[in-house]
């Protein structure tokens, strides 16, 4: 009977052994099911968002774009009949811009955020330190484009109105330019309508590998148009309508 008993429990023991063995092998199987669903699932809902930004004509991934404000620290760059500092309007434009274009989903680095330029104290040439840290910066970024923000200037006062420059054998570069140039173009304020300009001589033109232009948004000599450029409304216009722009070339 006891004998009996033990090899009764034994039975018993092996069963319970087997079930649980059983039991496992089913949870593993569940689980892997489990994880298959969610596999399945992740990949739809990726698809899925990919599909939607496709259909809206939007980018899949978040672009990445870097605004240049020309000149800065010791550098003023043009000086305007109203005594204007380039450097500073250009400043006010990227941050007014930066501002429109993450509002419109894109991830933007500035080249600087304030008045100093991208040189030390150390540096025998700033210019040209200046020049190199603001290429080296733009290389690692990698970004989608970039538009350096500048003002321009000539000897007749009666020259006047915005224009963008490209890089002579950029296919993307001139494509940017064009649509840019086509938003500053529309403007009810722009002073002279003009058409967009390839150029080879550029430091930074000739130094960044990506879609790169030059936005000379106006002349600082003329009177009339250093005067708008120093209002904020008419900075405030100038970076909507590049926003807008830039926004129709990543489509
Ligand atoms: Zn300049």
């Amino acid at each position: 009977m006891s004998e009996n008993r033990g090899t009764q429990g034994r039975y018993a023991e092996l069963g319970e052994r087997l079930r649980q063995n059983k039991d496992s092998r089913a949870d593993r199987w569940a689980q892997y099911f489990l994880m298959l669903l969610m596999y399945l699932a992740i990949s739809a809902l990726a698809i899925s968002n990919e599909a939607v930004s496709a259909k809206l004509g939007l980018p899949i991934h978040k672009p990445v774009v870097v605004l240049d404000a020309g000149h800065g620290g010791i550098d003023p760059g043009k000086v305007g009949v109203n005594q204007a500092l380039e450097k500073e309007i250009n400043l006010a434009i990227v941050l007014k811009l930066k501002a429109y274009l993450e509002a419109n989903d894109m991830t933007v680095y500035l080249t600087r955020e304030t008045d100093d330029g991208l040189y030390t104290s150390s540096d025998s040439n700033k210019k040209r330190a200046d020049m190199n840290h603001r290429c080296q910066l733009i290389e690692e970024i990698q970004p989608d484009l970039v538009v350096s923000i500048h003002q321009n200037s000539y000897s007749q006062e009666g020259v006047c109105g915005p224009q963008i420059f490209y890089y002579k054998t950029s296919e993307q570069g001139k494509k940017l330019a064009e649509l840019l140039q086509e938003r500053l173009n529309s403007m009810p304020e722009c002073m002279n309508r003009r058409v967009v300009k390839a150029n080879g001589d550029y430091y930074l033109l000739l130094h960044v590998s990506c879609p790169i232009v030059i936005a000379e948004t106006g002349f600082l000599s003329n009177w009339q148009e250093a005067g708008m450029l120093v209002t904020e409304a008419y900075q405030d216009r100038l970076a909507w309508e590049l926003c807008l722009g830039i926004v129709e070339y990543l489509r």
